[in-house]
């Protein structure tokens, strides 16, 4: 079987998503070839150099640094082409995402999206993804060839093979033209951005935190500060119920680092991380949907009677989340 890894650059590197892509394709055992744009195409494919791939292709220039719909579709319809695969694998990052399913229409291919497993046997290739919201995991195959594939992150570890020099054919781009020009980026300082896919541990606050405490006042200045404190020291990743991200819709004083992408569960986003800790949250679907694929995970609550806490939890510290996490804070120093 003809195997294309489609991969693209980011700030001149291969992200990650893009090495566990290369994983995935290896584990199939077809004939390999990697295709790459972005900027530092042909100097990424050097880092790829024991693979096993048996052929490179690369689209270099100016007008596919940036991610853009119309130069992004021109790249990979054009890899696409001179690779003539059966399979393609691509990492799901939001620029393919976006891209792909129109250049599965230029190139016929049919096209299927957050695959979490792949099995080949010859030919014969079986894919898996959830359906409804993470419930039902589900087993398929296509006849249909070229048969376009995007990787969700996780599902392989990252490849890690020797870099040398391999010889990457720059593959001619017709039609790269674009009238989107892109001035400059506008995003959170990296300490700002509370959503990190790659820390150990995710950290979800729910509603809890902005309801009235034992005084019988409200302490969200505190909460902030206590939220804000345990994610700097243990570099985690900022998860919300959806309780809680509602409330500034609803025009209530909330968290204001809180936005609703933080939100887990089955209206919301199913990480995986290593660890969890749930504080301050009572509801179904942040424990038994949000947190399915973390490994290891505890709660705090305040209320022995959490049913989905005791019943989701590995742990549950029964207490009062402010007096624990402030206790924690001191501790990471
Ligand atoms: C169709 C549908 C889809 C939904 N999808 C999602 C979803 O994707 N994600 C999601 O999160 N929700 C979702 N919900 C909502 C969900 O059912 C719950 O309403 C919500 O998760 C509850 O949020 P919460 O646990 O933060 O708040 P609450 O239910 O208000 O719980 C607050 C908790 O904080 C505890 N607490 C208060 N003070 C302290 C303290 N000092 N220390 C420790 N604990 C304290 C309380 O004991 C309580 O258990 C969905 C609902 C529906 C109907």
């Amino acid at each position: 079987m003809k195997v294309l890894a489609l991969l693209h650059t980011e700030n001149n590197i291969l992200p990650r998503a893009a090495l566990e892509t290369i994983s995935v394709a290896r584990s199939l055992g077809g004939e390999l070839t990697i295709a790459i744009f972005g900027g530092s195409a042909a100097t990424a494919a050097n880092t790829l150099a024991g693979s096993g791939a048996t052929k490179f292709l690369v689209v270099e220039g100016e007008a596919f640094l940036q991610p853009r719909y119309s130069t992004d579709t021109a790249a990979a319809t054009a890899l696409i082409k001179a690779a003539n695969p059966e399979l393609i694998l691509a990492p799901n990052t939001s620029r393919f995402a976006r891209a792909l399913p129109g250049v599965a229409q230029r190139v016929g291919a049919q096209v299927d999206t957050h695959i979490v497993g792949i099995t080949a046997e010859g030919n014969s290739v079986k894919v898996q993804r959830w359906f409804y919201r993470q419930r039902i995991l589900t087993t398929f195959t296509r006849v249909a060839r070229p048969w376009l594939l995007l990787v969700d992150g996780g599902i392989q570890a990252p490849y890690e093979g020797a870099s040398g020099t391999v010889t990457a054919e720059s593959v001619p781009v017709a039609q790269a033209v674009s009238r989107t020009t892109v001035n400059g980026v506008q995003a959170p300082a990296a300490n700002a951005q509370t959503i990190r896919p790659d820390a150990q541990l995710l950290f979800v606050a729910g509603a809890g935190w902005t309801k009235k405490q034992k005084d019988g006042q409200y302490h969200i200045g505190e909460a902030s500060t206590l939220i804000q404190g345990f994610l700097q020291k243990a570099k985690a990743s900022l998860g919300s119920s959806k309780s809680l991200v509602d409330l500034k819709s609803e025009g209530q004083e909330t968290l204001s680092f809180m936005s609703h992408m933080n939100q887990i569960g089955q209206t919301g986003s199913t990480p995986r991380h290593q660890k969890g800790l749930s504080t301050c949250c009572h509801g179904e679907e942040p424990h038994a949907v949000g947190w399915r694929f973390i490994t290891e995970r505890r709660a705090i609550n305040i209320d022995a009677n959490c049913g989905w806490a005791q019943g989701k939890a590995d742990v549950v510290y029964i207490g009062d989340a402010f007096e624990i996490v402030s206790k924690i804070n001191v501790l990471l120093g």
